[in-house]
């Protein structure tokens, strides 16, 4: 490994300050939990000059319900999120994405934030968030903006991010909160396996007429990053809810989807995968939203 520069820093603005102070000069690395960036570091032949450690940066380690949403710092870890009520009351399929991040020892220290920065096409945070219509937040120098997390990948381990801007956060807009959302990945194994396709799907439901309301679809690991399936949305927006609409939005996401064959599996065999995990993802998100109208709890889109 190369020898570098460190910094630790006290909390965000510390970390943006670090960042606007080497990253004009050097090569510059944010490290969170370092489960990623480690592996990297070690097979690097060009590693960073300057490592800036945001891991004590407790200001980026809250879930809280804001006036925009459900905001979660970018240093929540994949542990935090499977531990936390309110994700768990409002957002289980990101709890059960979550549990499907490595071992329990990456969940412990991977967090939220580098999954996404990550940005690898089969990451298992993007679709939930995607299926959710996420914003996330970017410090600089300059300031902070908010984008779609739709925009902030731009391709393999790419994404927006400028080399002296920090991931604060990530939202799930208030209009969004409480929808009913699933997420399944598939994988050569159950356990500490990278997804071959991962699939999310949430819907609102107009009771009265029983049918799909602002229905949204991502994908994973089917093209050069996290997408949503905009043919299969269409298809399904404003129609009555069935298993035969739910098999049919399957196989149109299938036009939706770019994947490729690699050692891990065909591009026919995970074209395969979106028809049927994404009937499942549907069908999951069905449940739920069932299950919430019997309970009498958020069954119903928000204002
Ligand atoms: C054994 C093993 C199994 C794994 N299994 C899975 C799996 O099943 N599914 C899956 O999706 N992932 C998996 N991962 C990948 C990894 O654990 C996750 O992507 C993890 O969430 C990364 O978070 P981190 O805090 O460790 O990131 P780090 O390694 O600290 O950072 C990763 C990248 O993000 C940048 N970064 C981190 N935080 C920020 C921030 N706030 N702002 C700007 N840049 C930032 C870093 O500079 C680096 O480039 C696995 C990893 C290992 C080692």
């Amino acid at each position: 490994m190369k020898s570098f520069e460190f910094f630790a820093a006290k909390d965000s603005n510390h970390a943006v300050t670090l960042l606007a102070q080497h990253a004009a000069n050097a090569k510059v690395k944010i490290i969170a939990g370092g489960t990623d960036l480690l592996a990297d570091l070690k097979f690097a032949a060009h590693g960073p000059d300057v490592v800036v450690d945001i891991s004590r940066a407790d200001d980026l380690k809250n879930i809280t319900m804001t006036e925009q949403g459900l905001n979660i710092g970018a240093l929540v870890t994949h542990t935090q999120i499977m531990r936390s009520p309110l994700i768990c009351q409002l957002f289980p399929a990101l709890v059960d994405a979550a549990h499907t991040i490595g071992a329990v020892q990456t969940r412990n220290l991977g967090t939220l934030g580098g999954n996404l920065v990550t940005a690898v096409p089969s990451m298992d945070s993007g679709p939930t968030l995607m299926a959710l219509e996420a914003i996330v937040t970017i410090a600089g120098n300059g300031g902070r903006r908010q984008v779609p997390l739709s925009e902030f990948f731009v391709g393999p381990r790419k994404t927006i991010l400028k080399p002296d801007e920090l991931l604060t956060e990530i939202i799930i807009p208030k209009q969004n909160v409480g929808k009913p959302t699933h997420f399944l990945k598939f994988g050569l194994r159950k356990g500490q396996a990278l997804a071959l396709v991962n699939v999310a799907a949430s819907f609102w439901v107009d009771w009265e007429k029983n049918a799909f309301l602002a229905p949204r679809i991502a994908l994973g690991a089917v093209a050069p990053k996290v997408i949503r399936a905009p043919q299969a949305e269409a298809y399904l927006e404003g129609r009555t809810i069935t298993p035969e609409a739910m098999a049919e939005a399957g196989r149109v996401a299938v036009g939706d989807a770019k994947p490729i064959s690699d050692f891990r599996a065909s591009a026919e065999y995970r074209r395969h995968l979106v028809a049927v995990l994404t009937k499942r993802a549907l069908e999951g998100a069905w449940a739920l939203a069932q299950t919430r109208r019997l309970e009498g709890s958020n069954g119903k889109r928000n204002a």
